[in-house]
């Protein structure tokens, strides 16, 4: 079949009797994935690792993507649409008003859930520095959500952090990366720590990667005042990540290249990017992929309370942040303090302000996190056999639908005048 050129967002067709989710389901309670038969999405422009297939489609049966529809599937219409696999984001703190850091329960799952509105279908939870203790009960906390299935992992952002660069972290909590004290964190997270943020160039700092790496671990660079050489020491050490590339480090100097060059030029190592206009130049992401290759980078959001939420004061732990015009600052100081990004917004920037092939976007926001997760064999694309977590964009990359393990979280049929 000819490639179809269709960029309109016609009006699908009714979903089958039972395979239809609730537009706003509750984040604790959602709708189980339906049992009722498999079902086709038909014309859409679905977004593989192998390039766009135009007038494709998807069959989704229960909660898998599979290759085949037997006869008679139902067929919905979603001419237009792209399909492309549901988000990972790596490096979150909080949304809908809640923060992952300190939030109530079922606040957290609020924040879950805003994020998946906006198709974040895999959201692995960060901290920000706190004391010790707080963050270990936190950790317990977030292990059981994990456990659960409502977030991937836990992410530590701080507290062995450097002071010189500590962004919106307080100062007075920050301490050297001790490996007995890492090892403490990652037990209390209960083998649900997915990553740590960490000044490698601090007393600790190596040996803390070592344990990181060997405890199956992300040991990410971030936070840092590190030079070239001791960034270099850091990734042979085993760090994988680079937090937040360009935010919270030294910049690239044509003496003292600092960590940006170093973490930029290895295979070994993905970059976070946070695209949202504010935190990084257009032209300092085109270097970014330039060098590290579609392959190696990882759109993150770094968002807080007020994403998906508005403009506001928040606590970013327990620093006070005023959001205005979606921009996040310490009021003190005035340190930009997490974004109010969503990675359907980091999706539509990349494709029409930063001119990113389609096929680079979807691996920068759903693949290369999904791998470096070791999720890869179950989510990042949309392959048969996968989980069933598709985000549904109309021609201007607006969300009209998210499907999230087979159950609809924005039900693109819903509300339809067919008397369905
Ligand atoms: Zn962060």
């Amino acid at each position: 079949m000819p490639a179809q050129q269709d960029t309109s967002a016609s009006a699908p067709s009714s979903l089958p009797e039972g395979a239809r989710g609730s537009a706003r389901p509750a984040p604790t309670h959602p709708r189980p994935p339906s049992a009722a038969r498999p079902y086709v999405l038909e014309g859409v422009r679905v977004v593989l690792p192998t390039g766009v297939v135009d007038n494709g489609r998807l069959v989704v049966d229960g909660t898998r993507i599979a290759e085949h529809a037997p006869a008679g599937a139902p067929v919905l219409a979603a001419h237009g649409l792209w399909a492309v696999p549901g988000f990972v984001d790596l490096h979150n703190h909080g949304g809908g008003g809640a923060s992952f850091t300190s939030g109530a329960v079922e606040d957290v799952l609020r924040g879950i859930h805003t994020h998946r509105l906006h198709g974040t279908t895999t959201l692995v939870a960060s901290t920000v520095t706190g004391d010790m203790d707080g963050l270990a009960h936190r950790a317990g906390l977030l292990s059981e959500l994990a456990e659960q299935g409502d977030i991937a992992g836990i992410h530590f952002e701080g507290p062995f952090i450097s002071p010189c660069r500590k962004g919106a972290h307080s100062e007075e909590l920050l301490r050297d990366p001790d490996p007995a004290e890492v090892r403490k964190l990652i037990d209390a997270a209960r083998g649900r720590a997915s990553m740590v943020t960490l000044a490698t160039e601090l007393p600790g700092g190596l040996d803390s990667v070592r344990l990181l790496a060997e405890h199956g671990v992300l040991a990410a660079i971030g936070h840092t005042d590190a030079t070239y050489e001791q960034t270099v020491q850091a990734i042979e050490a085993g760090a994988t990540v680079a937090t937040h590339l360009f935010n919270a480090m030294p910049p690239l100097g044509h003496r003292d290249p600092g960590p940006i060059a170093a973490l930029l030029e290895d295979e070994r190592i993905t970059v976070e990017l946070i695209n949202d206009g504010t935190h990084l130049h257009p032209a300092a992401l085109q270097l970014a992929f330039r060098h590290a290759g579609a392959e190696r980078v990882a759109f993150i959001t770094d968002a807080m309370d007020a994403a998906g939420f508005g403009d506001g004061r928040y606590m970013l732990g327990p620093l006070e942040v005023e959001v205005a015009d979606g921009v996040a600052r310490l009021v003190e100081g005035g340190s930009i303090a997490g974004s109010t990004l969503t990675q359907d917004r980091a999706f539509e920037r990349a494709v029409t302000v930063d001119r990113l092939p389609v096929e680079s976007v979807v691996a920068a926001l759903s693949a290369n996190p999904a791998r470096l997760l070791g999720l890869y064999d179950r989510i990042g694309s949309l392959e048969p056999g996968k989980d069933a977590d598709v985000v549904l964009l109309d021609a201007d990359f607006t969300v009209r639908g998210v499907l999230r393990k087979g159950t609809w979280v924005v039900d693109p049929f819903a509300g339809r005048a067919d008397g369905r």
